[in-house]
This record gives structure tokens, C-alpha cells and sequence, in this order.
């Protein structure tokens, strides 16, 4: 068993409080992924969890145990980097076993270890090896054997991919998540990249300016974000968010955006927000272009198109407001159109003036 719990941690570095009381769980074996924009404390926590940084205020517990006392080499927990810092001078099996060494383990023990470890990571015909004769992608696979090789129960990664290309990225999620599988390790992982996050994580945790913004599973953060910092944080491209206002006292609430046009809101209790200001939220894929003017929502210009072959991501003006819609496919669109918009209202978002979803 290894559960992660981490309770009202805070960190300062002298008057500057970067992490303000972070509190979520990751159960023993699940994948978790920390995002947040850049500065939000990610890296500070992960190294906290690890043992590499100390804890103000707080606890973090292995399987309900406190360990913020406890020394980096005892916590059972592996860290990988996103420079993948290798030794230069030995080989490839030096390095994955290198940790074994240092234990004084039997050379033989070792070597059958290291040729599971290489394996497991499709390195075993790259053993003789030196790192400076390998891809980066062969390289951050040792710097992970190095990491397993020691049987951790939590193995913590710090942006691990961000230094690979695409195609070798994508090649190492999926082997990430078929490492995962067969060693069934506690993960949690920080990335940049939306991709990873939603692909790999059995949960998000949000971060932002050092709180968690909200921890879910992927596509319920998708699905139900809880404010406009994660509707717009998670997807990508991200979700449209139009300023307006909220009338419910008529039979059907509806919401007229700050450019004139209107909405109805069918089926919700909107008492509460009558004449107030909202949000609306929608993303690019639940907004169509249509043909009849009869069942559109409104009308806008085509502004920039962007065709990436299986969607189009088409950006329409109306007023000062830009929407972006992703369509299916490559569609006859270009820039000075003018298109008709329809959207799906059962996939609206709506969003109090504290930025909240409403209804809670
Ligand atoms: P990124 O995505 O850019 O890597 P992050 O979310 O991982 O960012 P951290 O590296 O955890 O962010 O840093 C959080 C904040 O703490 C930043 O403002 C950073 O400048 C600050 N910080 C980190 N380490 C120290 C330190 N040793 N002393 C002072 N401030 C620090």
C-alpha cells in the first residue's frame, strides 16, 4: 500500500507563501497529475512530497503515516526529473543499477534486476550503451529504470517529457501508462502538457497560486468545472466565456450576453442570479455552424481559421466578443464570412460573479 495524503500543507521561502494549504489524496496505485500555470508551486510541492524541500506547516502522510520528518532515501519514494542527468561515464546498465551498487547488492542480483528494469523499458539491447550515444527518449527511459530499479512505491515525475519531440512524447505516455500497469506504483505526476493530463491521470489536481483550484477525475474537471479558472484551464483550445446577464423572472430564464444577444436557459433555477452578472461558458466543439438562419443562435465573421486536417478551428467575431468553434473536418470557411452559430444548450457552463459555477 502506498497512499499519498497531503493535509493544509503550506510553504513560505521567507515572507513568500508559496503553497497556502494544499490538501487531496492519491490512493495507493492511482496516477495522479498536478497542473497549474506556471509558478503555482507544482515542482514545490513535488519536491516537499519527496523529501527534497521542507514543510512549514502541514503533513504529508504515507499510507497514514507522517513523513515530513523523514530523510529523501527512506520515504520509498522515487523522483524523475525533467533533466534526466545521467552519469556520463558509465553505460546504461551502470546507470539503472547504480543505486543497487551503492547498497552493496550482489553483482549478480544486479544484473538480473537491471535486465528486468531494461526489458520492461525496451532497453535491453542498448545495455553497453553510454547516455551520449542514446535519444533523449532512450535517456529519460534509463533515468525512469533508475528510478524502478529500486522498487519505489511512489514514483513522483517533474515534467518528464517536456524535453521530447511529439512523436517521441506519444510514444512515452504509452509507455508510461503500459509501466504503470504492470508495476501498479503510486504516480504523481507534473505536467504542462493537456494531453498527458487527461490521458494518463486517474485524477487532476488543479493548482493555482498555490491552492487547489479543484481535484477530479479528468472528465468530470472536463465535464464539470467548478469555476472559470479550470473551465478555461482544462481543454484545449480552451472554453468560450462570454460576459452577460441572467433574467429568470419571466417563464424561461434566459442570458443576454454584453453584445445584445440572447439565450434561453430551459430547465434551470436561475431565481437567484435574476439581473445579475454571469458568465457563460461553452466550448468550441458544442457550438455548430449551421446554414438556416432559423436555428441559429447568432450570427458572426469569420476571423482566423485554423485547419489542422480532422478539425477546423473556426474564430467568429460578434462585437467584441470572439468565439472559437472546433468543427469536424475541413470545411469551406474563410476569413470575412459570415457564418450563423447554433449551440448546445445542454452543454452551456454558467458561472456567478466570483467566477463560481452556479448552481453549486
Ligand atoms: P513551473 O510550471 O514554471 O515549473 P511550478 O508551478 O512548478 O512552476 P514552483 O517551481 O513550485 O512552480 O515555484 C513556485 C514559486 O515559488 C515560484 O514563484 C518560484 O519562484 C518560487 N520558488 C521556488 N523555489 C524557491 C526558492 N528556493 N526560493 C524562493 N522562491 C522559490
Amino acid at each position: 500500500m502506498a497512499t499519498i495524503s497531503i493535509e493544509n500543507v503550506r510553504k513560505n521561502f521567507g515572507a513568500f507563501e508559496v503553497i497556502k494549504g494544499v490538501s487531496f489524496e492519491v490512493a495507493d496505485g492511482q496516477f495522479a497529475v498536478l497542473v497549474g500555470p506556471s509558478g503555482c508551486g507544482k515542482s514545490t510541492l513535488l519536491r516537499m512530497i519527496a523529501g527534497l524541500e521542507s514543510v512549514t506547516k502541514g503533513n504529508i502522510k504515507l499510507d497514514g503515516k507522517r513523513i515530513n520528518d523523514v530523510p529523501p532515501d527512506q520515504r520509498g519514494i522515487a523522483m524523475v526529473f525533467q533533466s534526466y542527468a545521467l552519469y556520463p561515464h558509465m553505460t546504461v546498465a551502470e546507470n539503472i543499477g547504480f543505486s543497487l551498487d551503492l547498497k552493496k547488492v550482489p553483482k549478480a542480483t544486479i544484473r538480473k534486476e537491471v535486465g528486468q528494469v531494461a526489458e520492461l523499458l525496451q532497453l535491453s539491447e542498448l545495455l553497453d550503451r553510454r547516455p551520449s550515444a542514446l535519444s533523449g527518449g532512450q535517456r529519460q527511459r534509463v533515468a525512469i529504470g533508475r528510478a524502478i530499479i529500486k522498487q519505489p512505491r511512489v514514483i513522483l515525475f517533474d515534467e518528464p517529457l517536456s524535453n521530447l519531440d511529439a512523436s517521441l512524447r506519444v510514444q512515452m505516455r504509452a509507455e508510461l501508462q503500459r509501466l504503470h500497469q504492470a508495476l501498479r506504483p503510486t504516480i504523481i505526476y507534473v505536467t504542462h502538457d493537456q494531453v498527458e493530463a487527461m490521458t494518463m491521470a486517474d485524477t487532476i489536481v488543479v493548482l493555482n497560486q498555490g491552492n487547489v483550484a479543484q481535484w477530479a477525475h479528468p472528465i468530470e474537471l472536463y465535464r464539470r468545472p467548478r469555476s472559470t479558472f479550470v473551465a478555461t484551464f482544462i481543454g484545449s483550445p480552451r472554453m468560450n466565456l462570454i460576459k452577460g446577464i441572467i433574467a429568470s423572472k419571466e417563464l424561461m430564464p434566459s442570458f443576454t450576453a454584453a453584445e445584445g444577444w440572447t439565450v434561453p436557459l430551459a430547465g434551470r433555477d436561475l431565481a437567484a442570479m435574476h439581473l445579475q452578472s454571469a458568465w457563460l461558458g461553452i466550448r468550441p466543439e458544442d457550438i455548430r455552424l449551421v446554414d438556416a438562419n432559423s436555428e441559429a443562435d447568432l450570427s458572426g465573421k469569420v476571423v482566423i481559421v485554423e485547419r489542422l486536417g480532422a478539425e477546423t478551428y473556426v474564430n467568429v467575431v460578434k462585437g467584441r466578443e470572439t468565439l472559437l468553434v472546433r468543427v469536424q473536418g475541413d470545411i469551406a470557411v474563410r476569413p470575412g464570412d459570415t457564418v450563423q452559430l447554433a449551440f448546445d444548450r445542454a452543454a452551456f457552463h454558467l458561472f456567478d460573479q466570483a467566477d463560481q459555477v452556479f448552481p453549486a
